[in-house]
């Protein structure tokens, strides 16, 4: 049992890199940027408080996610975590120790995710994503086979989110220095953490997480 947090700026390719984790290792993926999507699509009252939030690329309140993170590890059997966006602040990572705790369960490994701030913003403005599956599409690097058609499961349901926007995106990352970025120095204290380039290609990061994995 592995479980294993992804720490990087907005477009350093959390979603993509966890999505290969459970592919390939059966892992589960908690990412509390996808359970705020969903909880707002769905119409719930947390819901549509958090999305003005959302849009303006700032971050919900710790009381909120670590919630929504306490309920999944405390109804589930995993094969192994990956924590993917979360914990973005001191209070949540503290928080998210003491969860695992209770359970039982330690962390194995922080991954920090490197990238040149230059190449987040043409990252993130071309980024969509399959609705059905959560493939991760880029207009210029990785567009799908078929325009308009997810490679993977054959959706036409391809989305854009509403804060992948240039604005949206210098505010994230603001909140990225001044909030999340100290947890690399957590990390590295407590003897956790690894890094990867994740300016790499994905094959390579994927390898590059794996042999920090397998260790
Ligand atoms: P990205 O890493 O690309 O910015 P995410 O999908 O992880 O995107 O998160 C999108 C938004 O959801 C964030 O900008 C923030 O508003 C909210 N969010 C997600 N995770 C957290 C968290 N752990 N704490 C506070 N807000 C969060
Ligand atoms: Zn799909």
């Amino acid at each position: 049992m592995t479980n294993v947090i992804l720490l990087g700026p907005p477009g350093a390719g959390k979603g993509t890199q966890a999505k290969r984790l459970v592919d390939e290792r059966g892992m589960t993926q908690l990412s509390t940027g996808d359970m705020l999507r969903a909880a707002r699509s769905s119409g719930s009252e947390m819901g549509l408080k958090v999305a003005a939030v959302m849009d303006a690329g700032g971050l919900v309140t710790d009381e909120i996610v670590i919630g929504l993170i306490r309920e999944k590890l405390e109804s589930g059997e995993s094969n192994g975590y990956i924590f993917d966006g979360f914990p973005r602040t001191l209070g949540q990572a503290d928080a998210l120790g003491a969860l695992l705790d209770q359970i039982g369960q330690k962390l194995d490994a922080v991954i920090s995710m490197q990238v040149d701030d230059s190449a987040l913003v043409r990252r993130v403005t071309g980024r969509y994503t399959c609705a059905n599956c959560g493939a991760v599409y880029h207009d210029e690097t990785h567009p799908t086979k078929v325009d308009g058609v997810c490679d993977s499961c054959g959706s036409t349901n391809l989305v854009r989110r509403a804060d992948d926007n240039e604005e949206s995106l210098r505010h994230r990352l603001m909140e990225y220095y001044k909030k999340t970025s100290p947890l690399i120095g957590y990390y590295y204290a407590k003897g956790d953490l690894s890094s990867v380039d994740a300016l790499a290609k994905v094959e390579d990061v994927a390898g590059a997480i794996k042999d920090i994995l397998d260790r």
